[in-house]
Formats: C-alpha cells, sequence, structure tokens
C-alpha cells in the first residue's frame, strides 16, 4: 500500500517523507549525547517544527538544558483510553571511536537509502516519525476518542531520572497518569525475526546490579601457604555464581514458549526445551547449533547473572583484603531484591557466610525491577491489525527485553507499555542490533516510511470513532 492513500495527494507524500527525513537529520546534529545530554537543543527543535503547524506544546526543564516536551489532542470521551506516543527520548550515547565511522557521526547524512548517525537507531527515528504522524493527525482535524499524547523526554540513556521518570514524578496529569486508561508505545518492536513474524517489546528484564565483597587477612605475598586471600575466594565466588546461574537457578520457560512456537520450533523440540528438567541439556546442544538462540533461551527463562569487573589488591606482594566484584543481574518480571540476594547466597554455599551484597547505585549502578505488559489484549490485536495493513501475514510475537528503557516507568504506573515501530523486514535482526550504539549507527527510509504508516494508523484505528 503506497502512502497516497494514506496521505491525500501525491505531492504530500514526498513532502511529508522529506520533512520527516529533515527533521532526523536535524536530530541527529543537535548532537544530544548523554551524558551531559543537552536535550533542550532538540526539544525546541520540535517545538518550532510542531509551532509550523499551529501546534502548541510545552517545554518542561528538569535540569538546566535537560527539557521535556508534551503536546496533545484532546479525545471527545474521557471514558476512552488513550494513546501515548511515548515515551520517546532524544539523547544519544557518545561516539567512541569516530575515526571507524564512514563519515561524521553527527552529520545525518543521507546516503545510500538510509540517513546516517548517532541515535538515528535509539531511537530518533522514532521520534521524527512519532511527530509527524501527530502533525498529520492534527492537520486533518482528527477528532480522537481518547486522548492522544506526543511525549518527548530527555535521559534514557542514563536512567531517565531527569527524563521519563521526572515527569511522572513532577507532572503526571500532563503525561496521562489521571486518564483512565491510557497505552504508551515506546521503543523496540515491529522487527522481523522469522518469516512474517516480528517480535514487539511486551516487557523488560529488571536490572538489579549489585557489588559482593570478600574480606582476607594481610600477609606478605612470599608466604602464601594456606593464607586467607580475598582474591581467592572472589575467584570461586565468579566460577560458582556462572555454574549456578546456568545449571541450578530456577527456570520460568512462560517468556519462551509463544516465541519458540512462532519460530516454527516443532511440538516435541519446544517440550524439550521449555522442561526444566531437559532444558540445561537442551541449551547446550543448541549452543553448537545457533549460539546466539541459545543465549536469548537462557536470558529469558532465569535469573543471570554476570561478574564483570573486579577490584582488589594494592600491591603485587601483599595479600589482598577486600575484593569486590560488581554482577551484572537481570531478573525476571516478579524477582525483587531479595530473590536476588537468596539465590547468590545458595550459589555461593561455604563462602555465603563470608559474602557482603550491595545494591550498586548511583554513577556505576543500574536498579530496577521487571515489568511487563499483558502480551495479548484488545489494544495488542490493534497492533497486529495496523502492522497487517502494511504486510496482511505478518504476526507480532511478545518477547522481553533483556535491558530497560523507559517503558518500566509507565509500567510501574499501572499504564501498559509496547515496543512498537515497523521495520523494513528486508534486515535481518543481527543487522537491525548491530546498528544499535554501535560503529555507522544508520535508519533505513523504507524503515522511517514504514513506521510513519503504522504510528499514523495506530492512533486512527485504536482511537478514532466506530463507524
Ligand atoms: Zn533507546
Amino acid at each position: 500500500m503506497a502512502i497516497e492513500a494514506i496521505f491525500t495527494g501525491d505531492s504530500l507524500k514526498k513532502e511529508v517523507l522529506e520533512e520527516t527525513y529533515d527533521l532526523l537529520s536535524t536530530l541527529i546534529q543537535n548532537k544530544c549525547v548523554n551524558p551531559p545530554g543537552d536535550e533542550m537543543k532538540s526539544i525546541k527543535t520540535i517545538e518550532k517544527h510542531l509551532k509550523k503547524y499551529g501546534i502548541e506544546s510545552k517545554i518542561y526543564e528538569s535540569a538546566p538544558g535537560r527539557g521535556n516536551l508534551v503536546a496533545s489532542i484532546s479525545g471527545s470521551d474521557k471514558n476512552s483510553p488513550g494513546l501515548i506516543f511515548g515515551p520517546s527520548h532524544v539523547d544519544v550515547v557518545p561516539v567512541t571511536q569516530p575515526e571507524k565511522w564512514q563519515i561524521d557521526p553527527f552529520s545525518g547524512e543521507r546516503k545510500d537509502g538510509y540517513i546516517w548517525g548517532r541515535g538515528a537507531f535509539d531511537m530518533l527515528f522514532m521520534v521524527a516519525t512519532q511527530i509527524q504522524a501527530f502533525i498529520q493527525l492534527k492537520k486533518e482535524g482528527f477528532e480522537p476518542m481518547g486522548d492522544l499524547l506526543l511525549f518527548i523526554v530527555a535521559d534514557e540513556e542514563t536512567g531517565g531520572e531527569l527524563g521519563a521518570k521526572w515527569m511522572l514524578d513532577n507532572h503526571p496529569e500532563e503525561v496521562g497518569l489521571n486518564n483512565k486508561k491510557m497505552y504508551s508505545i515506546i521503543e523496540s518492536g515491529g522487527i522481523t525475526f522469522a518469516p512474517n513474524r516480528l517480535i514487539f517489546l511486551h516487557g523488560e528484564k529488571g536490572s538489579m546490579w549489585s557489588s559482593i565483597k570478600f574480606k582476607g587477612t594481610a600477609g606478605h605475598g612470599s608466604y602464601p601457604y594456606k593464607t586467607d586471600n580475598a582474591i581467592l575466594k572472589a575467584s570461586e565466588a565468579a566460577i560458582k555464581l556462572t555454574k549456578y546461574t546456568d545449571k541450578k537457578m530456577p527456570v520460568d520457560t512462560q517468556y519462551v514458549k509463544n516465541l519458540l512456537k512462532e519460530v516454527g520450533v516443532n511440538f516435541f523440540l519446544r517440550k524439550l526445551v521449555t522442561s526444566k528438567i531437559t532444558l540445561p541439556f537442551m541449551l547446550k546442544l543448541l549452543h553448537k547449533i545457533d549460539p546466539q538462540m541459545a543465549t536469548v533461551i537462557h536470558g529469558l527463562t532465569r535469573m543471570t547473572i554476570s561478574p564483570n569487573v573486579i577490584k582488589g589488591g594494592t600491591k603485587t606482594n601483599i595479600i589482598p583484603t577486600d575484593v569486590h566484584i560488581n554482577l551484572d543481574i537481570r531478573t525476571l518480571p516478579d524477582q525483587d531484591f531479595e530473590y536476588v540476594k537468596f539465590h547468590i547466597k545458595k550459589a555461593l554455599g561455604k563462602l555465603a557466610k563470608e559474602v557482603e551484597i550491595t545494591k550498586l547505585l548511583g554513577e556505576e549502578g543500574f536498579f530496577a525491577e521487571g515489568t511487563v505488559s499483558p502480551a495479548s489484549s484488545p489494544f495488542v490485536e490493534v497492533l497486529n491489525k495496523t502492522i497487517q495493513k502494511e504486510f496482511p501475514e505478518a504476526k507480532l510475537v511478545p518477547m522481553l527485553s533483556m535491558g530497560g528503557t523507559d517503558g518500566r516507568f509507565y509500567r510501574m504506573k499501572n499504564i501498559d507499555a509496547y515496543g512498537f515501530a515497523l521495520y523494513d523486514p528486508e534486515l535481518t535482526i543481527e543487522q537491525i542490533f548491530g546498528m544499535s550504539h554501535g560503529v555507522d549507527e544508520k535508519i533505513g527510509l523504507k524503515t522511517i516510511e514504514l513506521s510513519l504508516k503504522v504510528y499514523y494508523n495506530l492512533a486512527k484505528e485504536f482511537l478514532g470513532k466506530i463507524e
């Protein structure tokens, strides 16, 4: 289906798309690298762009230079559920190796059917297409039943404290928390992973980064026999935690069942993978055939612990007294810090009585419980219908994200949030995820067009009057 069928007239189609590409390029050029963020640059760009069409928006400054923006189209029926385009973030991660890029990472250049630059994929193209869909609806005089909000934020890449979280805490009524029922559309979704099967994110694992500490007794390194060495305890702990994660961590297969079925895994194999008894063996086997799939299934079926930073020791000839290991811990929804501590101790066995476990907070840390929205509901049906307008055979399959997004802040307030866009089905999942936060980040013009269409159609379909 051509975009003309949605946006009246041929000239408009080109105009709308060109304007979307330009807006995206400008957002990339604004270089809202977080830290420090400085998102007000892009927030002002968006405000000005909306104003061109007579659309008023409101800016909220959470800290100097850190801007968030809300615009809305009020619904006619206060009891009808509403829709939020966002929270969509304008901040981007830093570029660490600019010399490896084919182009200037902040050029926003259009080349070979892509727009290139840091943030193009994560998630400025969604910001640009949501804005453009919103403008189109407003231009047409669309009268929704429930409210439609455009909600653009700062600070997602370092945890959302000055972005989505700050807005929900400080201006809840402006972002839909007083409405009867709202649905939020966030990043990552509409990605093809098998023919005509597209994943959308309906939840995310928690991140409960923690530090464990072991103490030892100081001594001279030239007399090591049977000494109380904290490094040895920490090393043993790292191995124990890893083995426990793979072999003994309680398994929950609810988040892979649907996924395996939709990938086309046959019934017998599915039974083997979703049985707690046969899963460890199946993972080993799968690791030989499809290591990436094995990693995904491993991560989706349990809390994972990965020991990634070790600190300790002062001098080569001194037996160390204090050693810390930072653990990247990812929990399934409903698993809390008590659960985390319980399993660390269980994994450590005899060493458990010596360990000190603390949450990693502040700059070094990330601490949030997992959240999940229903994998199927009338709203999810509408999401499905919207992608089927473009690809009639396509079907959305729910998936949990391993990492955190701003979606969790809404879910924590009982608002369902779904990662949803529509990616060019020609791209493989490796190509898509390879673009995130990496070198030569870019987004295809086709994906931009498809996403603009699904956002527009979603609002019409979900908020429009039933005829
Ligand atoms: Zn993102």
